[in-house]
């Protein structure tokens, strides 16, 4: 059955002004993102490898961020960003305070290690607790072995990320289209969930699904491997505790 709009409930990876590079707040993005249907909004600031991103305070304090707004229940992250030796941005000691971490390949503390070793790379992030997503793994620019990431990903509670800012903007992101028919059809074979993030920078983009529903639809992608069909499904593989621990 083919997969539509309304059938993806919920958007984790977005940004606010906090990245210093996105331009809404936290309820712009949650309210858009209920004007769009959505039931579940996660704020995955970038790490503090990114010029102009929160400083690491900011993480720690995330439980005072409500748990609902607009009708929209909020789970609250972080993007950290992959380090030359496999290790992220931002310490354990911080992760604890928040509801997930997504990882991603930027371009500040990593150079494209090729295809292989970019691989064993993401894999060992992987392991770390509260990292159950893979952001972007799509460009050309840092090449990755699908077979092995999909394997990996399985087996460390992981789910790979479509991101549909990448799929707006391909000449940003070389090979990203075909990068993620491979990744789908390996994660068909084998069985491992993936999940759809606009990678908002603006409330404008939040849950603007389009570009990856026609991707899914093309490749006849099954419903059953996407997290944003089944929010249990989502909380259950990130561990959801409604109760955070205090901050500051
Ligand atoms: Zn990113
Ligand atoms: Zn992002």
């Amino acid at each position: 059955m083919a997969v539509e709009l309304k059938d993806l409930l919920c958007d984790i990876h977005t940004h606010t002004i906090a990245s210093g590079h996105a331009y809404g707040t936290i309820r712009e993005n949650v309210q858009a993102g209920a004007e769009r249907g959505l039931k579940l909004v996660g704020t995955s600031e970038h790490g503090p490898n990114i010029p102009g991103s929160c400083h690491p305070i900011y993480y720690s304090c995330a439980n005072r961020i409500p748990r609902e707004m607009f009708g929209v229940e909020v789970i609250t992250g972080v993007e950290a960003n992959l380090n030359d030796d496999g290790t992220i941005d931002i310490p354990d000691m911080l992760l604890g305070f928040l509801d997930y971490a997504i990882v991603g390949i930027h371009g500040f503390g990593y150079k494209n290690h090729g295809e292989e070793e970019n691989t064993d790379l993401v894999i060992k992030a992987m392991g770390i607790d509260k990292v159950h997503f893979v952001a972007h793994p799509d460009t050309d620019k840092y090449p990755l072995n699908y077979e092995r990431l999909v394997k990996a990903a399985i087996e460390n509670r992981c789910a790979l990320e479509m991101n549909t800012s990448s799929l707006r903007k391909p000449q940003e992101r070389p090979g990203c289209y075909d990068n993620y028919r491979r990744m789908l059809a390996e994660c068909v074979k084998q069985g491992c969930y993936i999940i759809v993030n606009t990678d908002a920078h603006d409330p404008s983009e939040v849950g603007r699904f389009e570009k990856a529903v026609e991707l899914l639809n093309e490749v006849d992608f099954p419903k059953e491997l996407i997290l944003n069909c089944d929010l249990d499904k989502l909380k259950e593989l990130i561990d959801y505790k409604f109760d955070r621990i205090m901050g500051f």
